[in-house]
């Protein structure tokens, strides 16, 4: 009989070093909460992750992890992915790491509908390196790179640009609400293709305008208000609500989904053999396996 593994076994001895009230304990809480009860199997789950506060996530579980390069966290999840299509492959950031250095990266993602899940905290600031603007930071907001004239661009709107290039899954959550958020992370876990989950991660350190509060005033639930996820129109017209065109409402749950969309996996030919990571060689021995590459 299958032993049925605890919460604890996900959690690593590692602490997380986030201030006291970052958003992304809650996406970690999350995170743990739904792995666990889709009960996967921790040496079958890799996180992957860039630069940042929320990027150092991989270290407080106790699966696979891979804590890499500013940006660089989709090429890296892409690579293991295709190696081993077999694993739950999860991909952890913020909104500097995903949004702005990795936005190439991530919309190419997209559009092949590779089977991995993206976890963005968005707090819409740089917290790591103390305060700068982001790429989703609200126009007119002061920080330490604009501290004259605020922000004069546009924030980037994360929901509509997925749904744009392909991601068959779109959610946003908010760490104010772990169950929802939860709830969105395992059913983006169980989504075949590629998932997005814009999390609203408040920064209490270095974002003073996105506060729990901002949010709690003004976050609905898509779901309560009769929100169709298949209905890709009507999934524009609800991610333009914010924050880009309107700024009253915020929207959180499921956008978007597509179900049946063929993944980047099932039309790649060089996988059609399976796993290539679990494919012998046939150079089993070392000294020949030396030859080969001498
Ligand atoms: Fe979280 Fe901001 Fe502190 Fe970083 S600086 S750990 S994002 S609260």
């Amino acid at each position: 009989m299958k032993t049925a593994f605890e919460l604890q076994t996900y959690k690593s001895a590692v602490k997380p070093t986030w201030c006291p009230g970052c958003g992304d304990f809650a996406l970690l809480n999350a995170l743990q909460k739904a792995i666990h009860a889709l009960q996967l199997e921790p040496w079958n789950v890799v996180i992957v992750s860039g630069i940042g506060c929320s990027s150092n996530l991989p270290h407080f579980l106790s699966t696979y992890g891979f804590h890499g390069l500013h940006g660089r966290a989709v090429p890296v999840a892409s690579g293991i992915k295709l190696a081993n299509p077999d694993l739950h492959v999860i991909i952890a950031g913020g909104d500097g790491d995903g949004y702005g250095i990795g936005l190439g990266h991530t919309l190419h993602a997209m559009r092949r509908n590779l089977d991995v899940t993206y976890l963005v905290m968005n707090n819409q600031i740089y917290g790591l390196t103390t305060g700068q603007a982001s790429p989703t930071s609200e126009k007119g907001m002061k920080t330490k790179s604009t501290p004259i004239a605020g922000v004069i661009e546009n924030p980037i709107d994360p929901i509509a640009l997925a749904i744009a290039s392909g991601a068959t899954y779109v959610a946003r959550g908010f760490s104010g609400d772990v169950k929802q958020l939860a709830d969105l992370v395992q059913k983006a876990i169980e989504h075949k293709g590629f998932s997005l989950i814009d999390c609203l991660s408040p920064c209490v350190t270095y974002n003073k305008v996105n506060t729990y509060d901002f949010f709690r005033e003004r976050v609905y639930s898509l779901e309560k208000e009769g929100h169709d996820p298949s209905d890709m129109k009507a999934a524009f017209a609800r991610a333009i609500e914010w924050p880009v065109v309107q700024h009253e409402r915020i929207p959180l749950g499921l956008f978007w989904q597509a179900k049946g969309v063929p993944t980047y996996e099932d039309l790649e030919p060089a996988l059609a053999k399976g796993a290539p990571a679990k494919q012998s060689l046939g150079l089993e021995d070392p000294e020949e396996l030396l030859k080969h590459f001498l």
